[in-house]
């Protein structure tokens, strides 16, 4: 008899309608996550998933890990199976979660049958156990109205099993329930956790990097790629676009007013992340940019920089402090990554003295002297794909 794993969906009960479309996502990236870790069953009732393994060769710890990078799971449990039996339940509910009882103050049992053939009802079940573990752990008190732990036993075809206090799981929404956007994903700390977040509310991303070789290096590029496989277990398949941007940028240090370089750049990668979008059923560019953290980052330099693409620009950090996307790039684990010392194409040609007012007119003079189509036509012409997770 093995231990089987339940996974809590969140926000999609409240889906109704939708709530079916939004549960078949979600499995199908919860088989998708399995794969590597044996051969499981996968079925949801009642807003649970109950993922079971057929096996013996299956890594339950593999397995449960995998499951918390899962969006649209608010807790996780794993669970213990026994036969169904009372005295037999109850000897799991001891030394399964012993340790546990102890710790807590107070405790009560619930219990669950989909197995209505079981010769107890619930409420007797609990009852009973719950008495039996109140003896055996005296230090505890039991409370049914607001205790500290809930001892679960479930009775379903082939076993019973129990559970206590849940992990918690990523939260959010499965990825691929909410559309698909691009994500402009730098070698920086920002945009692994802008593109972290539009992941947790179910988009599928198609992350784009622009790279300036020989101004920036293989490093630096190397760099996006282990950020992109950081991030692959949250946002399921994954391929980057790698923009090849040199040529845009000497054409604009060449031809363009030193305080607009910036600003122009920024409009180039934005056109040509619109066009990446196009091509893969993209509604929306997302990018790490926070207010006020640049020059390029207020509010008027914000509006002259999606001024040249018509789908929506998002910005997950726009209202976040650095402190607080630290704190979320320590969380997701891309932050050790992030600071790795390789330059940025943005810090190629920085213009010592940046408009951070831009006006829309200045800059279309600024940038009037440049082929803008060609040069995009020549930069998505040149992309290179790296396949990050499939
Ligand atoms: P980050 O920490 O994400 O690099 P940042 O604070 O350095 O951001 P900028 O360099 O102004 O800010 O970039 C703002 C946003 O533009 C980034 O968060 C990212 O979404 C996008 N961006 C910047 N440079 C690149 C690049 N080389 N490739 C792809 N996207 C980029
Ligand atoms: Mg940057």
């Amino acid at each position: 008899m093995e231990d089987i794993i339940l996974l809590k969906l969140g926000e999609i009960v409240l889906k109704g309608l939708n709530k079916r479309i939004f549960e078949d996502k979600l499995m199908a990236n919860v088989r998708r996550r399995l794969k590597q870790y044996g051969n499981f069953r996968v079925y949801t009732v009642q807003s649970t998933v109950y993922v079971e393994p057929q096996d013996e060769f299956c890594d339950m710890d593999g397995a449960l890990e995998a499951m918390k990078t899962v969006f649209g799971v608010v807790a996780i449990s794993r669970a213990a199976a026994c036969p169904k039996d009372k005295d037999e339940i109850f000897k799991m509910a001891k030394s399964y979660l012993g340790d546990e009882i102890r710790r807590a103050k107070s405790f009560k049992v619930e219990s669950k049958r989909s197995d209505k053939a079981f010769p107890m009802t619930s409420i007797q079940l609990s009852q009973y156990v719950g008495g039996l573990l109140a003896e055996a752990f005296p230090e505890t008190k039991v409370d049914v109205h607001n205790p500290e732990l809930v001892v679960n036993i479930e009775i379903r075809d082939y076993s019973a099993y129990v559970h206590g206090i849940p992990i918690p799981g990523a939260g959010g929404m499965p990825v691929g329930s909410n559309g698909r956007a691009v994500s402009m994903l730098s070698g920086g700390i920002d945009s692994p956790v802008s593109t972290y977040m539009m992941a947790k509310r179910g988009v599928s991303i198609i992350p784009v990097h622009f790279f300036s070789f020989p101004y920036t290096s293989q490093l630096a590029k190397e760099k996006v790629i282990r950020l992109a496989e950081l991030l692959g277990p949250y946002c399921g398949k994954l391929t980057l676009e790698v923009v090849p941007f040199t040529h845009i940028q000497e054409e604009i240090r060449d031809k363009c007013p030193e305080e607009y370089f910036t600003i122009i750049m920024r409009r180039f990668m934005t056109r040509i992340s619109q066009r990446i979008a196009e091509a893969n059923g993209c509604s929306a560019i997302v990018t790490g940019e926070s207010l006020g953290q640049v020059a390029s980052q207020t509010m008027e330099a914000m509006a002259v920089t999606e001024e040249c693409v018509s789908i929506p620009v998002i910005r997950p950090l726009v209202c976040l402090d650095k402190t607080e996307i630290i704190s979320v790039a320590r969380k997701i684990g891309t932050f050790d990554t992030s600071i790795l010392p390789y330059e940025d194409c943005c810090t190629v040609f920085t213009p010592r003295h940046p408009k951070t007012k831009p006006r829309l007119e200045e800059v279309l003079k600024a940038e009037a002297p440049l082929d803008v189509e060609g040069l995009v036509e020549e930069a998505v012409t040149g992309i290179e794909r790296v396949v990050i997770s499939k």
